[in-house]
């Protein structure tokens, strides 16, 4: 239902909030154990780790100038009378899951983003308070009936105003920007607030004379494309408080597969490697076909006895690319008991899919977005041929190289 409303207007009259916990895993640890209340308490390992980090520590704690991913050592240099706790996981994803479930009381359409943080889309549900003000504050108050912790809430018109509303407001804060307030609040902050510009950016900004949101405004579009390439665009929308990412709930787990038996048994390792490759490009390109990334990678291998094996890996970033789909399905591939005869039938699977996020450079460093590029570019070419005639790179040479007999003219992308 808001899939394509707001599409680069503001104004287009959706309303996000973005709750975000403060200090999470400090919080709950004080809410377990009273005594540490406004103590610098730190979250990531004890004193003497010495590979531990910092993972969240109370406000108290920052004062120090500790910081979430901080070595433990160099936080206890900083704040030696800090109380170093190692993480309780399940206990905090507990706490997570009950705050979202307060969270639905408020709007259907919630997506977490991590384990203390989420954005609703309330367009619908804001009826039923008198002021957005009063929805933020029934949210915290919820949400702190529920688990004695406080959020901090920021409710604009799209995902990256309600974030930055909610980091302005930080902690236990409530902030409400309406449209018409859109410039007033991002004119002139400095650029460093935009999402994807980090210190390297902000200097090379800087070098341009711009400092503030104001003066990205104040180039034309083209001049920060030629500049900073996609990223200018992205830069440009962003200034102008535009960002039509949809709110999106996570979707019910889902798997795609290709698989293929073969007339004649698979003996030979390269003929596993390029057989591995097609079924990979296969799946890649499904995923992109219905917009999934997958998170975990399947083998499935037979053997000409008809016992059949399965493999499967988790990977630290979902994925989309036929290459690391490959590279993962083949090394798991290597890592299966040798056995006599070769395999009739192998496959690959895709598990743990999530939907792709609206493609802002700011969430795909430029090296994937490249190799998306490419990967939609050889889907175009695949999908008017129906059939996979054209491979990346890496993968069409182990294709090309091991099926002289099949027609790979086309290859080259
Ligand atoms: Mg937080």
């Amino acid at each position: 239902m808001i899939a394509s409303s707001g599409a680069g207007h503001p104004a287009a009259g959706r309303v996000i909030a973005h709750v975000d916990m403060d200090a999470f895993f400090a919080a709950v640890e004080v809410r377990e154990r009273p005594e540490l209340a406004g103590k610098p308490v730190i979250v990531g390992g004890r004193r003497d780790s010495r590979r531990g980090v910092v993972a969240t520590c109370s406000y108290e704690a920052r004062r120090y100038g500790v910081r979430s991913a901080m070595p433990i050592r160099r936080a206890v240099e900083l704040c030696p009378q800090g109380i170093f706790l190692e993480p309780r996981h399940h206990l905090y994803r507990q706490v997570s899951d009950r705050i979202l479930e307060v969270l639905h009381t408020f709007s259907p359409l919630v997506e977490p983003v991590s384990i203390d943080e989420a954005y609703l889309d309330v367009t619908a549900d804001r009826a039923r308070f008198e002021s957005l003000e009063a929805l933020g504050r029934a949210i915290k108050t919820a949400i702190h009936a529920a688990e004695r912790l406080t959020a901090s809430v920021g409710i604009a018109p799209n995902k990256f105003l309600a974030k930055l509303a909610t980091t302005l407001s930080k902690p236990n804060g409530l902030m409400v920007v309406e449209p018409s307030g859109v410039d007033r609040l991002l004119l002139p902050l400095a650029v460093d607030h935009l999402p994807g510009v980090g210190p390297r950016t902000a200097a090379r900004l800087r070098e341009m004379g711009i400092h503030r949101v104001a003066d990205v405004r104040a180039r034309p579009r083209s001049y920060l494309a030629e500049r900073l390439g996609r990223f200018g665009e992205t830069l440009y929308e962003l200034a102008m408080g535009i960002d039509p990412r949809p709110v999106q709930p996570p979707q019910p787990a889902r798997s795609l597969s290709a698989e293929q038996t073969y007339e004649e048994d698979i003996t030979a390792p390269e003929q596993v490697r390029a057989r591995l490759a097609e079924l990979a490009a296969e799946v890649g390109r499904r995923l992109r076909a219905e917009g999934f990334w997958a998170r975990t990678v399947v083998l499935k291998a037979r053997y000409p006895d008809f016992v059949t094996l399965t493999r499967r890996v988790t990977l630290r970033e979902p994925t989309a690319d036929d290459a690391l789909l490959f590279e993962t399905a083949y090394a798991l591939w290597r890592q299966l008991p040798p056995r006599p005869g070769g395999f009739r039938l192998l496959g690959v699977g895709a598990e743990s899919l999530t939907r792709f996020s609206q493609p802002l450079l700011w969430e795909a460093p430029e090296r994937s977005a490249r190799q998306a590029q490419v990967d939609r570019l050889v889907d175009a070419i695949n999908t008017r041929y129906d059939r996979v005639v054209v491979g990346r790179g890496r993968i069409f040479k182990a294709v090309a190289r091991r099926s002289p007999g099949k027609t790979r003219d086309d290859a080259g992308g």
